[in-house]
C-alpha cells in the first residue's frame, strides 16, 4: 500500500504515523514549507516538499499534480481540517479516488480498507469497507504514535510558483489557553450561569496546571469563548476532564471522551454525563468549586 500524507505542522506528524501504524506499505509525506520537511525527513521514508507562502488552493492543487506525477499512491492521508479536506478534495478531483473524513480508525482487510467513523452526532460508530485510490481524512486527537523512529529519508522538492493575487490574511490571537495540548482540562457548561462566573472556571485551571473550556452554547451563544468541546468544536485528550454544570450530551462527550479520566461536577445525579464519569460529585458548582479552590490555596 503506498500513502501520501499530507502534515500542515509538527503536531500532525505523530497522528498520521498513528493512524496508518498497522498498515503496512510505503509512507511518504507531502508538506508545504521547509522547516516542517527538516523534521518529518526524519519520521518519513520520503518528503514532498512544495515551498509556498501561503496555503492558496490553486497553488495547493498544482503541488498535489506536480507530486503525483512522480508517485502514484493508493491512499491520500490528511488531517480532517479545512486545509485537510482540502488537500484531501484536490486529490480526489485528479484522481478516481472516493474521500472519507472525520475518521477515527483505518484497518487493513485484504485488499480493502475498513475505516471508522462517528455517525448521528456521535452516539453510534460506522464500518466502511472500502477499496483504494482512497481519500482519508482522519479526526484529530484519535491517533498517536508513541514510540517513533528516526529514519534517513530524503526531501524532494517540487516546483510551483504562486500566482499574481494578493491575499491578505488576518492570523487568529494566540492564546496561551490551549485545552488541545493540556493534561488537565476545566470544561464548563450551562451550569455556569455568568460570564463573571467563568473566573472560577479559569483560575481552577490555572491552580491544576491545565487549560479550560466550555460546551457550545457557552462559545456559540453568550461569546464567552473562541472555541468549545465537541463534534462541531475540538477534541481534547487530557489526563483529567473536569466537567463543570455540564450535562453530558453525546454532540459534547464526542469531544472529552478520550480523556483518561473525566470528573462531573453536577447537581442532577440524573445528569448523563455521570454514565460516562470516573469520579462524580453531585453538588452545586457554586459551593463545590470555591471549596476546591480554597484546599487548593492552602496547599
Ligand atoms: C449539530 C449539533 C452540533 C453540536 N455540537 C456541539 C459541540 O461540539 N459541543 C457541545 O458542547 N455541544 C454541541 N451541541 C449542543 C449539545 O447538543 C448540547 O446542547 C450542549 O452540549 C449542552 O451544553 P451544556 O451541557 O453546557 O448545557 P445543558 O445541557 O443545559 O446542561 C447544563 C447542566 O448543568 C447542570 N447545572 C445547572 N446548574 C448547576 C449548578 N449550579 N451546579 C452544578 N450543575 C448545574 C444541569 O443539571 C445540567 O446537567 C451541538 C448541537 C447540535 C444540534
Amino acid at each position: 500500500m503506498k500513502i501520501l500524507a499530507y502534515i500542515p505542522d509538527e503536531d500532525w506528524i505523530e497522528q498520521i504515523l498513528g493512524a496508518v501504524e498497522d498498515i503496512e506499505g510505503e509512507l511518504t509525506a507531502f508538506v508545504l514549507n521547509e522547516k516542517l520537511a527538516e523534521t518529518a525527513v526524519k519520521r518519513f521514508d520520503k518528503v514532498y516538499l512544495a515551498k509556498i507562502e501561503r496555503f492558496e488552493l490553486n497553488t495547493v492543487r498544482e503541488a498535489v499534480k506536480q507530486v503525483l506525477k512522480e508517485y502514484n499512491p493508493d491512499i491520500l492521508l490528511a488531517p480532517s481540517t479545512n486545509k485537510g479536506r482540502a488537500v484531501a478534495g484536490t486529490f480526489m478531483g485528479l484522481t478516481d479516488a472516493a474521500g472519507v473524513s472525520d475518521v477515527i480508525r483505518i484497518e487493513l482487510e485484504g485488499e480493502s480498507m475498513v475505516l471508522e467513523r462517528l455517525v448521528y452526532g456521535g452516539t453510534a460508530k460506522a464500518r466502511l469497507k472500502m477499496h483504494p485510490p482512497l481519500s482519508i481524512c482522519i479526526s484529530p486527537g484519535y491517533f498517536k504514535m508513541e514510540n517513533v523512529l528516526d529514519k534517513p529519508g530524503e526531501v524532494i522538492e517540487v516546483n510551483v510558483s504562486m500566482p499574481d493575487v494578493e491575499t491578505v490574511f488576518k492570523p487568529r490571537e494566540v492564546s496561551e489557553n490551549d485545552p488541545t495540548k493540556a493534561d488537565v482540562v476545566v470544561a464548563a457548561g450551562r451550569g455556569v450561569k455568568d460570564e463573571k462566573d467563568m473566573e472560577m472556571i479559569k483560575e481552577l485551571a490555572k491552580a491544576l496546571g491545565g487549560a479550560w473550556s466550555v460546551t457550545r452554547p457557552l462559545a456559540a451563544d453568550y461569546g464567552w469563548a473562541d472555541s468549545w468541546i465537541g463534534i462541531s468544536g475540538i477534541v481534547v485528550s487530557p489526563k483529567i476532564y473536569i466537567a463543570v454544570g455540564i450535562s453530558g450530551q453525546p454532540h459534547h462527550m464526542m469531544g472529552a471522551r478520550n480523556s483518561k479520566i473525566i470528573i462531573s461536577i453536577n447537581k442532577d445525579p440524573n445528569a448523563p454525563i455521570f454514565e460516562e464519569t470516573d469520579y462524580g460529585i453531585v453538588g452545586d458548582l457554586y459551593k463545590v468549586i470555591p471549596k476546591i479552590l480554597e484546599k487548593l490555596r492552602e496547599g
